[in-house]
């Protein structure tokens, strides 16, 4: 699209799966010697080597973020690094009982490492695009009105329009009245990457597959999902009232023999859990390469909005937090896609970025609400539900 007005000056906060995809998608249209977009990420820029570092798999989904990678123009790199987890999906009980399994490989929901995802962003962008190790403090009322940022350094810069895609704890959305906090959801859960588990643990390999494998009971999840070099990644879900249970407890610091022992030996975890699902835990222990990560897991309220606010909007989780269903990163990946098309259709007309940022908003609220629904409608029959694998079971065969 070739425009000769003015562009707004636009501030994304947060290179993660949205603001990556929005950026690629603005950079796509927009006049790329003239672009004024730029993106603050807190973290370090990613190192070539995190391409083959173990990290989560996400499912993309037609519709949404396989749409989105499509617009970017990335499809057939993203195909090239689909390998590290299939489209396996397999549900067993406590005992590692089976309910279900499907081995089809659909191409409708291709699983890429979180890593991965974030190295074909940031493949087609301009590196100075995005300004790593920068932390935003605060979004504040500027002059005219404009925006101003406060960084971690002090220093301090205005733009027209603020892009929140800064996650959970978004500092754009604190800027934007009538948003509300996250709150805690009630599940917690650990995180332990097992590397190499295909050479080192050939019966745990054929145990949970070359996809994603999860079992159920009694208000606890295991998730495996397969990753980098042969990894698993493992997340234990727990249904725990207080956020701050792993910490208060010290079972976020027990060294691995002890955590070992409380996780497979302690009522309120996985004692009487099968041999092989207890192997796993007890492997995903062993594994100190990798520190585990203990987090209680918050959410936004179901349908949860804002006060449309001049200057500032907010995308992905920093929008809609929901509890992990498959759906976070794509709807994600859409509301940067359909906000994209906002902005850059926009600029044909006067005043018209504030209108279609505002109709954007409205439509993303709709479609998050029933995503919204699912995800907490997933989380009760995971941690809630006395029969979640047949529950599962009918869900995955009616999909
Ligand atoms: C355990 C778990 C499993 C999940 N599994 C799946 C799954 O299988 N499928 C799925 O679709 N979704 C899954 N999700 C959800 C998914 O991870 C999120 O929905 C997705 O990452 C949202 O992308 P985002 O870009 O909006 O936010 P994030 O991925 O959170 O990115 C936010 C970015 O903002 C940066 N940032 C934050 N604060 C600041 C600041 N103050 N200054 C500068 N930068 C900042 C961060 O460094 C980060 O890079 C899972 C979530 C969890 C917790």
């Amino acid at each position: 699209m070739a425009t000769s007005k003015v562009l707004p000056k636009i501030a994304i906060i947060g290179a993660g799966p949205a603001g990556l995809t929005l950026a690629n998608l603005l950079y796509k249209s927009l006049p790329s010697s003239s672009l004024p977009v730029t993106i603050f990420d807190l973290r370090s820029a990613p190192s070539a080597s995190t391409l083959h570092t173990p990290s989560g798999s996400l499912d993309l989904h037609r519709g949404s973020g396989l749409l989105a990678i499509e617009k970017c123009g990335l499809t057939s790199k993203f195909k090239t690094l689909i390998a590290d987890c299939s489209e396996q999906t397999i549900v067993a009980d406590k005992s590692g009982k089976i309910w279900y399994q499907d081995n089809d490989q659909t191409g409708d929901r291709p699983e890429i490492s979180r890593n991965a995802l974030t190295y074909l962003l940031l493949s087609s962008l301009p590196p100075d695009l995005v300004c790593w190790n920068t932390k935003v403090l605060s979004v504040t009322p500027g002059s005219e009105r404009k925006w101003k940022i406060t960084f971690g350094n002090k220093e301090q810069d205005e733009f027209d329009e603020i892009v929140g895609a800064d996650g959970a704890w978004s500092k754009a959305r604190d800027a934007i009245p009538g948003a509300s906090k996250p709150f805690y959801s009630g599940a917690s859960y650990l995180t332990f990457t097992i590397r190499n588990l295909s050479t080192n643990y050939p019966s745990l390999n054929s145990l949970v597959g070359n996809g994603s494998y999860s079992a159920f009971s009694e208000h606890k999840a295991l998730v495996s999902q397969r990753g980098a070099m042969g990894s698993a990644r493992l997340y234990l879900m727990m249904s725990i009232p207080s956020s701050s249970y792993f910490s208060d407890s010290g079972l976020d610091s027990l060294p691995p023999a002890e955590l070992k022992k409380k996780l497979l030996g302690g009522e309120d975890f996985f004692q009487g859990w099968g041999n092989e699902l207890q192997e796993l835990i007890a492997a995903g222990c062993d594994a100190v390469e990798d520190k585990m990560e203990a987090r209680p897991l918050y959410m936004h309220s179901i349908g949860d909005s804002w006060t449309h606010t001049p200057g500032i909007t907010l995308i992905g989780d920093a929008a809609h937090l929901m509890t992990p269903s498959g759906e976070g990163v794509n709807c994600a990946m859409l509301d940067a896609l359909e906000l994209s098309e906002a902005i850059t259709s926009s600029l044909e007309t006067e005043g018209g970025l504030d209108e279609a940022v505002k109709r954007f908003e409205e439509k993303m609220w709709k479609r998050s609400k029933e995503l919204m629904e699912e995800a907490d409608q997933m989380k009760k029959i995971m941690l809630e539900d006395q029969n979640a694998p047949q529950q599962f079971c009918q869900m995955f065969k009616r999909a």
